[in-house]
């Protein structure tokens, strides 16, 4: 059963598609890490650390629902067999079981948010959300020779030729309490979901935080990211902005509880996926 947290009316479920080893030695994925900081991070997150000592990775998309409403879903995991992200990624994904075991209709999702275009987080956007829209940022879609070649063909014309490719600027309001934010860096037009209920918020990060060293030092560059001193700029900025200062005890699976706000009963974690301000005041 997939795990699930609730902030006020809204429940936010987290599903997991696949898990797979990273494709480097986690150290060229974080060069300029220290030996105390893998430390750190591996007591943090000991899940992230694969049998021969590498990365191992989960791959998840989150789904927002108010009630028994419509359903907004943030990424869409690596996908089918066929997906985008089959050359290197653990595919086919599960997402579709995972929905089943969550009580979502594919069908009730009327909104996915691509994160950003990177292949494992487009893998079952389209055919299978027929009545979502899709929405990605404009300088994202202004950067498409960053992603895959067949992405313009497999996914995003046939979403525009449906009128289903929604296209936003910066900083947007979905429903309430639900708000995409622009924070770019890791791609030029990436973008988080942030959730607001009261004085409770969580937020979906995509891969502006990709693993928990980056908890530990918001500053160390993830190989990966388009534009290193952006995405660092972006992450000092909303960890500043969303959360305080100093770090709880390790956190369960698969939310994580923002570095100063120690909850009253145990949250779940998961860090490359979303960060959870519920206690921050
Ligand atoms: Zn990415």
């Amino acid at each position: 059963m997939p795990s699930t947290h609730t902030l006020g009316s809204i429940t936010v479920t987290a599903l997991l598609d696949g898990t797979g080893p990273f494709f480097q030695p986690r150290a060229a994925a974080f060069d300029g890490a220290t030996e105390a900081q893998w430390r750190e991070a591996d007591r943090r997150d000991p899940d992230a650390v694969g049998p021969d000592g590498g990365w191992m990775l989960p791959f998840r998309a989150f789904a927002l629902r108010r009630g028994d409403g419509p359903v907004t879903l943030v990424d869409a995991g690596i996908g089918p067999a066929d997906a985008l992200a089959a050359g290197w990624a653990p595919v086919p994904g599960r997402l579709p079981d995972e929905l089943a075991a969550a009580g979502i209709d594919p069908a009730d999702v009327r909104t996915v948010v691509l994160t950003h275009l990177h292949s494992d987080h487009v893998g079952w956007a389209g055919p299978l959300f027929g009545n979502a829209d899709h929405l990605v940022q404009r300088a994202e879609l202004a950067a498409l020779e960053l992603f895959h070649p067949e992405l313009p063909a497999r996914l995003l014309g046939p979403l525009r030729a449906d009128g289903r490719l929604r296209v936003v600027d910066g900083d947007t309001d979905l429903t309430p309490g639900v708000r995409v934010l622009s924070t770019p860096g890791h791609t030029p037009g990436h973008q988080s979901v942030l959730v607001e209920q009261g004085d409770d918020r969580l937020l979906v990060t995509g891969d502006l935080l990709v693993h928990a060293i980056q908890l530990i030092d918001p500053a160390l560059p993830y190989a990966h990211e388009e534009n290193p001193p952006e995405a660092r700029r972006t992450r000092e900025r909303i960890l500043r902005t969303l959360s305080p200062s100093s770090w709880p005890p390790p956190p369960d699976r698969p939310f994580t509880p923002t570095p100063t706000c120690t909850p009253p009963d145990p949250v779940d974690h998961e860090v490359g996926g979303i960060f959870d301000l519920r206690n921050c005041r």
